[in-house]
């Protein structure tokens, strides 16, 4: 096989995604996913075993890693604190620096470095790169990451807004300019990544300057199964009233809210079907997550003051044509016009789904988390290869 390939591994606490990527062609040459790690349903015990399958599937494929020209083992690690903002070759000295972190991200972490412990067990010959959500965000200027609380207690703790979906949110803001046919630091732009997990960054000119996820990737928009914003009123009143312990109401704002919370459904094609036969949690439900969505959108249009494109992303942003039309309807007196036929037609790439009239852009660009993650593992050892630490 000629070139390099990067396998990208995004181990989550019960489910395993790999794909093997060939960063210059953009190619994904294979992947999946090992679901229901642990559960009595599931085919993998653990991450090891899951890992183990992952190969399995590979070979079956007709992929061998050793002769597949592998390069490196690209890991996305949800949080990187405050000292992890670039793409990190993994040693014994980082993975103990990165545990520590896992105080900040407890449902993340943990088995993102699980999966790092099975992968160089399993493959100890290559390097292992390490990609953080949180990197892109990580120069948000300081009125956007800083929480209005007591500031020796936030920068005892670490406590400011990180935010998530970092490479999404730069991958795709760099195809929008792209497709536009504009250089990145000319263009001001929205994304709105809705996924099970969603969030909205505004990005002037390349460089983030806000992001709708904070601490944790529980602040900002509704989604699945996450609350986005909430009173933290609500916490210590359910503690204290409710004789619900912190563990159970994190759990309860991290699983069993926003779409879901509302409507026992998180899937919006189910969603949408529940809506048409009159199910008025369903409406509700998707009312809230649209409100809260134009929020956003307002408030990101205030803060970069000239906005030229709005891009929409991931599992709800690439497919559901009614969210993008609820989302941005109404707003021409704000220079925003869709055009409804481009919104409900089909297709695969990025496209214009905004008039031709419309003063900002509106496009639906497909997110490719993993070629980003490969591509970072590959500027990452060029750099480790001129610089060597
Ligand atoms: P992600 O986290 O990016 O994989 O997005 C997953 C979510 O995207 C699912 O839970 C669905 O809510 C949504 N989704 C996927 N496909 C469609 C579709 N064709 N129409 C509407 N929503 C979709």
């Amino acid at each position: 096989m000629a070139g390099d390939t990067v396998l990208v591994i995004n181990s989550g606490s019960s489910s395993l995604k790999f794909q093997l990527v060939e960063p210059d062609s953009g190619e994904a040459l294979a992947g999946g996913i090992i679901g229901e790690i642990g559960e009595p349903s599931g085919r993998a015990a653990d991450h090891e075993e899951a890992l183990r399958l992952a190969f399995t599937q590979l070979a079956e494929d007709g992929i061998d890693l050793k002769t597949c020209g592998l390069s490196a083992v690209g890991h996305r690690v949800v949080h990187g604190g405050k000292a992890f903002y670039r793409p990190t070759l993994l040693d014994d000295d980082r993975i103990a620096e990165l545990e520590k972190l896992s105080e900040l991200a407890p449902l993340h972490n943990p088995p993102a470095l699980q999966g790092i412990k099975v992968a160089r067990k399993l493959l100890p010959d290559v390097a292992h790169i390490a990609v953080f959500d949180t990197a892109y965000f990580h120069h948000l200027p300081a009125a956007a990451a800083t929480y209005a609380m007591n500031r020796e207690l936030a920068d005892r703790y670490q406590i400011r807004r990180y935010g998530f979906h970092g490479t999404s949110h730069q991958y795709v803001s760099e195809r929008a300019a792209a497709f536009l046919d504009r250089p990145l630091d000319s263009v001001n732009q929205i994304v709105l990544h809705l996924g099970n997990g969603a969030s909205a960054s505004a990005i002037a000119g390349g460089r983030p300057v806000d992001t709708s996820m904070g601490l944790t990737p529980l602040e900002g928009l509704v989604m699945g199964t996450r609350s986005g914003d909430i009173d933290p009123g609500v916490v210590s009143y359910l503690w204290r009233s409710a004789n619900m312990s912190v563990d159970k109401i994190e759990s309860m704002l991290n699983h069993e809210s926003g779409v879901w919370g509302l409507a026992g459904e998180r899937d919006f094609r189910r969603l949408h079907s529940m809506i048409e036969s009159g199910n008025s949690s369903a409406q509700l439900a998707y009312g809230v997550f649209i409100h809260r969505l134009r929020k956003y959108i307002g408030a990101y249009l205030a803060v970069l003051g000239h906005t030229d494109v709005i891009s929409f992303t991931a599992g709800i942003g690439e497919n559901d044509a009614l969210v993008r039309r609820d989302a941005v309807t109404g707003l021409g007196e704000l220079g925003i016009v869709l055009d409804e036929d481009r919104n409900t037609a089909d297709g695969k790439g990025v496209r214009r789904i905004s008039a031709d009239d419309s003063r900002v852009a509106v496009l639906v660009v497909p997110t490719n988390e993993e070629l980003a993650i490969a591509r970072d593992c590959m500027a990452a050892l060029a750099q480790l290869e001129e610089f060597p630490r």
